[in-house]
């Protein structure tokens, strides 16, 4: 009993399926990669729709969001672990019209909010143009902006990947990071939203998680919840990192994370880190 409590790591509230052209495998398989990676839950956030034919190479046709809610839910009656019905809706200027009562209509469990885009800069891609590695600070001025407006909206549940342009350029300083991060950070706190610890950073060239941990701890100041997530882009990556992740989270001050349905949150305690050689140190209650 005290292993199988110990070994379990928050929920994956990020991971995404073939729909979005750059990700590989079901729903279902994403589930069925959980119990392996000692997750107890996950949710799929495949990247959403647009009417507009915003980024549409890196997203499933609105067409196609019919059958992403019938993978999502064979993977809810097949899977060994609950899957969640998420979504990673763009935030960008005028989405909001399209989105709000898009969202509205179906029923998620929780909405990721990310900016993948300002006007010029874009991801997974190059950076578009140079001018945004002549001048980082712009980027870093505008993404947070950017991120303030997402908050405001109040369409979406958890930032994703909140320092997502350190993928492509240097963090600033951190004076200037915060500086520039504060009155973002106030704004998702007066949302009551989250922000998530998400893992992909430590694969790609930052080699740490979204966000760095000063932001991380500016966060948890500002009284903002946190989540967990791989951003699992193949069923192999489901809880990558999380480990790592868990520790940056109680090195912030965090004791929490939130766990989400039908878009109402409760704050449940964070797993104790997994003991070492727990067989050896917990007397064995032998039951026979
Ligand atoms: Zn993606
Ligand atoms: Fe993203
Ligand atoms: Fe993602
Ligand atoms: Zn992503």
């Amino acid at each position: 009993m005290t292993d199988v409590f110990h070994q379990v790591l928050p929920p994956d509230y990020h991971t995404h399926n073939h729909l979005c052209k750059h990700a590989e495998g079901e729903p279902i398989e994403y589930g069925r990669a959980a119990p392996a990676a000692r997750v107890p839950h996950i949710a799929a956030t495949d990247h959403c729709p647009t009417d507009d034919r915003y980024g549409s190479d890196h997203r499933m046709a609105l067409e196609q969001f019919d059958s992403y809610l019938t993978s999502v839910a064979e993977a809810r009656a097949g899977s060994p672990v609950p899957v969640l019905l998420g979504i990673e809706a763009d935030y960008y200027r005028g989405c909001e019209r399209f989105l709000g009562p898009w969202i509205e209509r179906h029923p998620f469990d929780l909405v990721l909010g990310s900016v993948h885009f300002l006007n010029f800069w874009g991801h997974p891609v190059e950076p578009r143009g140079l001018s945004d590695r002549r001048d980082p600070d712009v980027i870093w001025m505008l993404y947070f902006q950017r991120v303030g407006e997402l908050a405001d909206t109040r369409l979406y549940d958890i930032v994703a990947h909140l320092d997502l342009p350190k993928r492509f350029i240097s963090l600033p300083p951190e004076s200037r990071l915060r500086e520039l991060a504060l009155p973002a950070l106030d704004r998702i706190a007066a949302a009551g939203m989250a922000i998530e610890i998400n893992t992909a950073g430590l694969r790609h060239a930052p080699r740490e998680c979204y966000p760095t941990f000063a932001l991380l701890r500016w966060a948890r100041q500002c009284g903002i919840g946190i989540t967990f997530g791989s951003d699992a882009h193949q069923p192999a990556r489901v809880g990558d990192g999380f480990d790592t992740a868990l520790r940056l989270a109680r090195a912030a001050g965090y004791t929490t994370s939130r766990h989400y349905v039908r878009r109402a949150w409760s704050e449940i305690p964070l797993p104790e880190p997994a003991p070492i050689h727990a067989r050896d140190t917990v007397p064995s209650l032998n039951l026979g």
